[in-house]
Parts: C-alpha cells; structure tokens; sequence
C-alpha cells in the first residue's frame, strides 16, 4: 500500500504532469516533452516588487489603490480603493504592475502606489 517516495520532483509547467523525472541538472516532462532547469525557474520569479504596505506582490494578485493616480495622457483620474488584478510583473524602473484596473483597462501601475487586497 505504502509507496516511498524518495525524491519530489515539481509539476510539469506546461502540462501539469506528475511524471517528471531528474536528468542530471535539468527536470523532464515524459509527457509533452518539456525540459527545463529547475534552478533557473527560480531565478526568473525573483523579482522583488513590493506593495504600499511592504508586501510581496505576485502575478493574479488582487490590489487596490493606496492613493488617487493620474492617468499620463489623459484628464482620468483612478480614485484610491479602485481594483486591480495584477496580470504581470515586470522589471520596470517605475512601473512594475501590468494591471487590468476596473473601469480603466489594462494599464501600468507603479507598486508602491497599491495595497494587496
Ligand atoms: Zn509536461
């Protein structure tokens, strides 16, 4: 009945497959044949952007405004408490957040202008 487990290897992110195993340092998919080097992955989600409250912030994050915000460009103005739904973190120097805002769109906010929800 007990099966032992000896190493855990992660998900397949491509399929979800639970069948990925360990070639030397790269992890593989059997299934769709994704390969990928589990270290790197790591890397890449290191960015560190942080909300109004020091907060972490992560892609699918829910947020709203911690202060009323000019849209460049135009006379529109996001009220503080508007929701956000974070679709994107990038390396921006000043705009972090690649946001879809209610009632706005998709739209660059910058961190520390918003509060995890
Ligand atoms: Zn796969």
């Amino acid at each position: 009945m007990n099966k032992i487990t000896i190493m855990s290897t992660p998900p397949c992110p491509q399929c979800q497959s639970e069948y990925v195993y360990q070639d030397q340092a790269n992890l593989v998919c059997p299934e769709c044949a994704y390969e990928w080097n589990p270290v790197d992955s790591g890397e890449d989600e290191a960015l560190n952007v942080k909300d109004a409250n020091g907060t972490l912030l992560q892609e699918g994050d829910k947020v709203t405004l911690a202060k009323d915000l000019k849209v460049k460009g135009s006379s529109l103005v996001l009220k503080i408490g508007t929701k956000a739904l974070i679709r994107r973190i990038v390396e921006g120097k000043d705009h972090q957040l690649d946001c879809k805002v209610d009632g706005a769109g998709e739209m660059m906010v910058t961190a520390q202008f918003v509060k995890k929800a």
